[in-house]
């Protein structure tokens, strides 16, 4: 039986859906041998929380991040201040002759499978070098992956003089507004570290043997799936194979959950669909001035929320919260009227979103929390922050389970109170997106139907990916 190697960037937003294909390899496969190779904390996070039975197989590679001049404990984004993201992925490369050995050693008779984040690219040689297939596991959707792949294939954007400009290389238009890129893309001229680091990843890509993508076949078949494909010039074949979601509250590396359930028990005490969820993800957070609008919105709009905040841009991601970047007596008197509840760092947000009370999701977009949001058939408030967020949000938009509150966290971007407050009052009570929510979680499930009937595109997806990767 083949041996399946998984290499999840170090990331939550990448850990948490590897973990999730594991699962489900292990569950369609039994016989399977599944290894899951990260360092040593994300190892050591990941094995306190598999079940003492799971087959799932654990390796952990030595990291230095201080020989690197990052936080000592730091193995994951979200424990890396955003100003030294970049020496974090460069870090990431030292990784490789490790990973090399591991394979060299798990070389053997049965045909051996690297499924790769394409933040590691790299790897694609490291496959070719062993004799082993190669493939690269898209944690994002598929018209996020695509749109971002040509945008950074075609650096610099900073020479653009216009505000808006379609991307190149793509079948479709997408028109980008200079508000959806980030700081690095702007400022970006072909040499400089991001520019270095992310054209090879996305060169690799189209040299792997297959894609896997996090999205279903339904959703993105129109316009996503095609321009990814041929951002890839349909070299290797694309399955979308989504959507994998955690099953249950993920645990952060640093910092633990906020007690499931005090939050449950809040969310007990409001009437179905009535509460905002409001979350950043794993690595990203906002202006303090922002933070000051989203409150005084989130009160305007009369609504109760759960909002998880972390420390405004400019301040250490791993520090305490500190009240002062609220409204003063925001927290506690919300609190006490039962109108809010603030977590502070990180919070079981699968059990939110499930939670019968959540009727909105206000979210920076990131692909993992839009999954986990819609496959509970709660809509979206995009406010994307970073990277290809931007265009998952313009493609839920165009699902019509997303509406745009805000865009980007740099001291230009504009939020204001008034249009928090009327965006969130119109999801909350907007009967066509909770429709369209609900027909894209039914979707959503279908995708993973088996038994009765044909099965589901994903399910279908999975096999045609066994018989490529030569997995019996
Ligand atoms: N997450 C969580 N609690 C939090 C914040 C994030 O459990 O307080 C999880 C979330 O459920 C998701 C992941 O972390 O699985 C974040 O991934 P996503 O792609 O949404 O965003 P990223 O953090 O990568 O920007």
């Amino acid at each position: 039986m083949a041996h399946i190697v998984l290499f999840p960037f170090l990331a939550q937003g990448h850990l948490n859906p590897f973990v999730s294909l594991a699962d489900l390899l292990l569950r369609r496969r039994p016989a399977l041998t599944v290894t899951l190779v990260s360092t040593p904390r994300n190892i050591a996070a990941l094995r306190a929380s598999l079940p003492p039975d799971s087959p799932l197989r654990l390796h952990s590679l030595p990291f230095s991040p201080s020989s690197h001049g990052l936080p000592p404990q730091a193995e994951s984004l979200a424990a890396i201040p955003v100003r030294q993201f970049i020496t974090f992925f460069q870090a990431s490369e030292s990784l490789r002759p490790a990973f090399d050995d591991f394979i060299a050693g798990a070389r053997g008779s049965s045909p051996l499978c690297i499924v790769s984040d394409y933040f590691f690219g790299w790897t694609v040689d490291v496959a070719r070098k062993h004799g082993a297939f190669h493939s690269v596991f898209l944690t994002t959707s598929a018209f996020g992956a695509a749109a971002y792949f040509s945008l950074c294939t075609h650096l610099p954007h900073a020479l653009t003089s216009d505000d808006e400009f379609p991307l190149p290389d793509l079948p479709d238009v997408v028109v980008v507004h200079r508000s959806q890129l980030s700081k690095y893309v702007l400022a970006a001229d072909g040499t400089d570290p991001f520019s270095r680091f992310f054209r090879p990843q996305i060169s690799f890509c189209h040299a792997t043997d297959a894609v896997l993508v996090n999205t279903v076949e339904e959703i993105e078949a129109a316009a996503g799936l095609r321009m990814l494909r041929c951002t890839l010039s349909n070299a290797a074949p694309v399955f979308p194979v989504g959507p994998l979601i955690s099953a249950s509250a993920s645990e952060h590396p640093s910092s633990p959950a906020a007690s499931s359930s005090e939050i449950v028990e809040w969310l007990d005490s409001h009437p179905p669909r009535s509460v905002i969820y409001v979350s950043f993800g794993s690595q990203n957070t906002i202006q303090a001035a922002q933070m000051t609008e989203l409150a005084m919105g989130l009160e305007a709009s009369g609504r109760p929320f759960v909002w998880v905040v972390r420390p405004p841009v400019g301040f250490d991601v791993t520090a305490e919260f500190d009240a002062e970047w609220l409204p003063e007596g925001f927290e506690e008197t919300t609190r006490k009227e039962k109108r809010g509840l603030v977590i502070r760092g990180w919070a079981p947000q699968v059990a939110i979103l499930r939670h019968e009370s959540t009727g909105a999701f206000l979210s920076h977009c990131g692909w993992n929390s839009m999954l986990e949001g819609l496959i509970h058939g709660v809509p979206i408030i995009g406010w994307p922050l970073a990277g290809e967020q931007f265009f998952n949000a313009t493609m839920a938009a165009q699902l019509g389970v997303c509406v745009e509150v805000a865009r980007g966290n740099m001291e230009s971007s504009r939020v204001e109170r008034g249009r928090v407050a009327e965006v969130v009052g119109a999801v909350m009570s907007g009967k066509e997106m909770r429709r369209r929510a609900a027909e894209i979680r039914a979707v959503m499930e279908a995708a993973w139907r088996e038994g009765i009937g044909p099965p589901g595109s994903s399910a279908k997806r999975l096999q045609e990916f066994f018989q490529v990767a030569g997995v019996r």
